[in-house]
């Protein structure tokens, strides 16, 4: 049995699949680019650890300037 998981992209929330993605979890190149820029601009730092269980629920947003 093969289970497909489906995720909405956090910018545009268009349904992609998850295996096989290589933007993931962003629908594409342009969804990332423009969400990765967004948080480099704001100086706001993403845990990687803690990413794949915050986009189901939103960002964790460590702000990094102390
Ligand atoms: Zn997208």
């Amino acid at each position: 049995m093969k289970t497909k998981l489906i995720v909405s992209c956090p910018y545009c929330k268009e349904n992609v699949e998850w295996s096989g993605n290589k933007w993931r979890p962003f629908c594409s190149e342009r969804c990332k680019m423009i969400d990765l820029g967004k948080w480099a601009s704001e100086d706001y730092k993403v845990s990687e650890k803690s990413m794949d269980e915050s986009y189901a629920t939103g960002f964790s947003i460590v702000k990094d300037d102390i």
